[in-house]
C-alpha cells in the first residue's frame, strides 16, 4: 500500500466512525483494546468495508472482498 493510500484510508475510516480526527480514534482505541479497521486491498480500492479489529491488525479479512485486506487505525497511523 502507498503512502497516499495509507493516509487516505485513515482519513476515510476516521471520517466512517465519526471521529474529528485519528488522534480521537487512537485515545478510543487505547481505551476500549479494539480498534477500527478499513478494508486496504489494492485491488479494489473503492472498498471502504469497516469493523472493530484487534488493534495490531494488519491482514484482517474483509467481508466485501472475500479477501485478508483490513488494516486497523492504529496500524494506518504508524502507531504500531
Ligand atoms: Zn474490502
Amino acid at each position: 500500500m502507498s503512502p497516499e493510500m495509507q493516509r487516505a484510508k485513515l482519513a476515510k475510516l476516521c471520517e466512517i466512525e465519526g471521529f474529528e480526527d485519528e488522534n480521537e480514534l487512537f485515545a478510543v482505541v487505547i481505551a476500549d483494546s479494539v480498534c477500527p479497521a478499513i478494508c486496504c486491498n489494492p485491488d479494489n480500492p473503492e472498498c471502504d468495508y469497516t469493523e472493530e479489529k484487534e488493534p495490531d491488525s494488519r491482514n484482517g479479512w474483509c467481508e466485501e472482498c472475500q479477501r485478508p485486506t483490513m488494516v486497523a487505525g492504529l496500524v494506518l497511523g504508524g502507531i504500531i
